[in-house]
């Protein structure tokens, strides 16, 4: 049996990975739950799935997860403090990391140190101190498992290819909500329009940066530490169907792409079994349903959320943990109603230029970063008119 953590179980990563663990009670069995501070659904989760741990993040209702799971042998635990404390779980063989935003760091810092596998869900993770992350795990011996379904599809592709060198891989992006669009439009949308994504069905603040294209940003940065890559080999190729989910290109000119439904679960229930595949009854894909692919440039004149991310990680240091510091309060706003949605690149971008650079940044400079990063954004914001 694999033992697992769920850090943010009652997201849309977490329902799903307990959707996969459902499925395969000989297969895997849950250790440890958490949640920001849905309760309700944390208590149903805990009392069907009976884990050892639960984590309630929001103290004020862990009187009421306590009472809730008097009857069972279930300890409970409250305050984002405990979620670096679980993530050590020692009974526990894999750490699901499906929290929201860069809160993500300090847990899974924690399970690394731990001797943890990591599922990583958690890009921000990576975004922030994605040099710090991969030192720690390959001096801690831990693998970083992508679940992320990009990232999922090159690790696929490179199994076998241990010895031989990429040249280049590329990212593939649907392009979300607005595809082809102008910033005539864009200036004028909605959060309702943002949170319609066409392919997949995901939380609303990863809905927002793949309607952005940060997401795609982000995931450049995220398969740069993941792959060991120069930025320049990382290429962002836009493909509506979102039926290949990446591709990798070998120094030979050969291609791989790993291709599928969308479906989260895929790339979930790869990474809670790798490096095994377990049999399931997803939907298949019919290439009579997808008679053509398609395949064009990303607008990063359009979308300059991407050019950003893009300027980020080619200047390095704490660079990209300004740009996803101000992204998660940006985001934030947008879905408050509080800023418009071309409005975010400009704080960003503000924040990038104002925030200290440093380029050779310690952990404790990571978090200085993201506080300081996090002030200037919400300051921006107020000022901002919608
Ligand atoms: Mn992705």
């Amino acid at each position: 049996m694999k033992k697992i953590t769920i850090l943010g179980s009652t997201g849309s990563i977490g329902t799903q990975a307990l959707e996969v663990i459902r499925d395969n009670p000989t297969i895997f069995k849950v250790s440890v739950l958490s949640a920001l501070k849905n309760s309700e659904l944390l208590i149903q989760q805990a009392k069907e799935f009976k884990p050892e741990v639960v984590v309630i993040c929001d103290e004020s209702q862990y009187l009421h997860v306590k009472e809730a799971l008097s009857s069972f042998d279930i300890k409970v635990l409250a305050g984002e403090e405990a979620l670096s404390e679980v993530a050590t779980y020692p009974q526990s063989d894999i750490v699901l990391t499906a929290l929201m935003g860069s809160v993500g760091l300090k847990p899974t810092i924690s399970a690394i140190k731990a001797g943890k596998n990591i599922a990583l869900a958690n890009k921000e993770t990576l975004v922030v101190a994605g040099e710090y992350i991969t030192q720690l795990a390959a001096a801690h011996q831990v693998k970083i498992l992508p679940v992320d379904s990009e990232h999922s599809a090159i690790f696929q592709c490179l199994v076998g290819e241990e010895q031989n060198e990429i040249e280049k891989i590329y990212l593939t992006a649907s392009g979300g909500p607005f595809l082809g669009r102008d910033q005539d439009f864009l200036s004028t949308v909605k959060k309702e329009q943002a949170l319609k994504h066409p392919n997949w069905v995901m939380g609303a603040k990863i809905t927002i940066d793949s309607a952005s294209l940060m997401n795609k940003g982000l995931e450049v940065i995220e398969a740069k530490w993941l792959f060991n890559l120069d930025v320049d080999q990382i290429d962002v190729i836009v493909h509506p169907q979102s039926i290949i989910h990446s591709l990798v290109q070998f120094t030979d000119g050969s291609m791989k792409a790993q291709m599928g439904v969308p479906d989260m679960k895929l790339p979930i229930q790869y990474a809670l079994n790798y490096p095994d595949r377990l049999k399931n009854n997803f939907k298949r894909f019919n290439f009579l349903d997808y008679p053509s692919f398609s395949f064009q440039k990303a607008d990063m004149k359009t979308f300059r959320n991407l050019d950003l991310a893009f300027t980020s990680i080619r200047k390095g240091g704490n660079m990209p943990c300004i740009l996803n510091a101000a992204n998660e309060i940006v985001v934030e706003a947008f879905l408050k109603d509080k800023i418009g949605f071309l409005q975010m690149s400009d704080v960003i971008e503000q924040c990038m230029e104002e925030i200290n650079f440093i380029e050779k940044p310690q952990l404790s400079d990571y978090l200085e970063t993201d506080k300081h990063s996090r002030i200037l954004a919400a300051e921006l914001v107020t000022k901002s008119k919608v």
